[in-house]
């Protein structure tokens, strides 16, 4: 009975709220009190809308610029060619040895556990990422191990998307197992949104899933403005570092979202009151469609430099782009 103690105070499982989710942007602006007219239809068909009602909740009501809103509603802005923005900025495709599995750093190697998402960002990189060639059905996964067994320099596995918390707990338990065989890996790195867009995710489950294996475990979320952080996040937060994992943050600096300095403060504050690091801010990488969440590369570094000015050395994520052609991230 202690998972009455233990689950969070909703009578859904995490998947039945997630299949409650906003798929129309059009039923979300109602929900918020907003006019439809404010999302563009061709943009959402070329990029399904898709937004977790905990994240919903999150926004202020009557607000069309809210920063937690404009990371989701689909723009006519996405439909403008713009050029230098491309279907694959990081140079995804050739760095992949694998189905799936994204081998560009040393030492690490990323791997796309699933192309689903909780949420869809409109600014997200892999957009275009062909996913459905790259399903880890069983071939695959074998494909992928051997990849992993044969080169011993890997001592970490990423795993990335889509969103690998997406996955069941028993896809995952199968999925870690498989690659704590792999005897030269010593961590396994979880890139997720869900601890922040669908904190009820993060249950005793999930927590048995990711304390099973040898590995050591960090996860990295993903949090752009610190409206998005509330008590459920928090908990669930708690969840993970209670059972001993690190939690870093990453975010993307986007236009209009977080791009000044009180913004980027104040989520740093809010990230370690909620017992996570900052990480990495990210410039945006130039996927097509997301051109108007560019901040350029001279404000970007004010920003950051203001960050230093302000906050302590730990709270300071590094500044960082990622370069197709180079093989670690570039600091700026
Ligand atoms: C970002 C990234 C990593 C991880 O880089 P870190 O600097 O270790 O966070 C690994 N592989 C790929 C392909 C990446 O894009
Ligand atoms: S991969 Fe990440 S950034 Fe892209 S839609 Fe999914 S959660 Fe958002």
């Amino acid at each position: 009975m202690s998972s009455i103690i233990t689950q969070p105070p909703s009578c859904l499982s995490w998947q039945q709220e997630l299949a409650c989710s906003f798929s129309d942007p059009e039923h979300l602006l109602d929900h918020l009190g907003l006019e439809r007219k404010l999302c563009n239809r061709r943009a959402s068909a070329s990029f399904a809308f898709r937004v977790p009602r905990p994240f919903a909740a999150l926004m202020r009501r009557g607000d069309p610029q809210d920063p937690l809103l404009l990371q989701v509603l689909p723009l006519g802005e996405e439909n403008a060619e713009t050029p230098g923005f491309l279907s694959d900025p990081v140079g995804d495709r050739q760095a992949q040895v694998a189905p799936g599995l994204i081998h560009k750093y040393q030492g690490r190697a990323l791997l796309i556990a699933t192309g689903a998402c909780a949420v869809h960002c409109r600014y997200c990189f892999r957009r275009e990422y062909p996913y459905h060639d790259n399903q880890l059905t069983g071939g695959r996964l074998q494909t992928v191990l051997m990849y992993l067994h044969n080169e011993p320099s890997i001592q970490e596995i990423i795993l990335s998307g889509g969103d690998p918390l997406v996955m069941s707990d028993s896809k995952l338990d199968t999925l870690i197992a498989a690659l704590a065989d792999v005897p030269h890996l010593r961590r396994l790195r979880i890139h997720s949104r869900l601890p922040v867009v669908l904190p009820s995710r993060v249950d005793g489950g999930l927590i048995e899933t990711l304390t099973a294996s040898r590995l050591q475990t960090l996860m990295v979320v993903h949090i752009n403005h610190a409206n998005e952080i509330d008590d459920d996040v928090r908990v669930a937060i708690e969840r993970l570092k209670g059972a001993g994992l690190l939690v870093l943050n990453q975010s993307t600096l986007l236009a209009g979202i977080n791009d000044d300095l009180d913004t980027l403060t104040e989520l740093q504050e809010q990230l370690f009151e909620a017992g996570i690091l900052p990480y990495y801010l990210h410039l945006l990488d130039r996927a097509q469609g997301t051109a108007h969440f560019e901040v350029p590369e001279s404000s970007a570094k004010a920003l950051h430099e203001g960050l230093r000015r302000r906050l302590p050395g730990y709270l300071v994520p590094r500044l960082a782009r990622d370069n197709p052609h180079t093989p670690y991230k570039t600091l700026l």
